[in-house]
């Protein structure tokens, strides 16, 4: 139902999984971490809070403004975007540096602007687009989870119009229909 893609980088190592909003990047990217240890997945800076049970230094470096203004200014993150029209968010450079070097694989869930940068940053990199198996079953994931207000979702759906409009961009094109089997195949492409 979506048409077929020409990849178009190469095939290293770095990995980025981007997708809409309500897609379920982040449940993919956490049963990749579990289940495919072997993939360093990128913890990234951000300037928003903590939820409950996110744990500094593992879901995110929780960092202030002023701290994630030094990060940009020394050129320490690979790519960097304000996402949603609210918080900072980036991807710390060092360590993915060093997973590149050993020779392993790292894999960053980050938004349609940070998946540009990083490749323009390394036109070879490998971009993932992660889609729901339809427009309505988007939807549904958004009102479902109910962690939006209506205009807020309003506003993340037209923005996810935007982005499914860009998957052309991307190397492959993986259909979330099921968490572990999604998983699985992005796995497969990162190795
Ligand atoms: P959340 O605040 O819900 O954890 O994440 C919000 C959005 O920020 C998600 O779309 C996620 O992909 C994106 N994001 C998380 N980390 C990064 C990052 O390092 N860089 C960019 N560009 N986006 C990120």
């Amino acid at each position: 139902r979506w048409p077929e893609l020409e990849p178009r980088g190469g095939r290293s190592r770095l990995v980025v999984l981007a997708g809409p909003t309500a897609v379920g990047k982040g449940t993919v990217a956490a049963y990749i971490k579990e289940h495919h240890p072997e993939i360093h997945l990128s913890v990234s800076a951000t300037t928003r809070a903590p939820r409950p049970g996110e744990v500094d230094g593992e879901h995110y470096y929780f960092v202030d403004d002023a701290e994630f203004d030094r990060l940009v200014a020394e050129g320490e993150l690979l790519e960097h975007a304000t996402v949603h029209n609210a918080y900072r968010y980036g991807t710390p450079r060092g360590p993915i540096e060093k997973v590149l070097d050993e020779g392993r694989t790292a894999l960053l869930e980050i938004d349609l602007q940070g998946a540009r940068q990083v490749r323009a940053a390394d036109p070879s990199a490998t971009l993932v687009f992660l889609l729901p198996p339809s427009w309505d079953e988007l939807v549904q994931r958004l009102v479902g989870r109910g962690t939006e207000d209506a205009a807020e979702r309003t506003r993340r759906l037209r923005t996810a119009k935007t982005e499914l409009a860009s998957q052309g961009e991307f190397d492959f094109r993986v259909v979330n229909d099921d968490v572990a089997r999604a998983a699985d195949e992005v796995a497969r492409l990162a190795r």
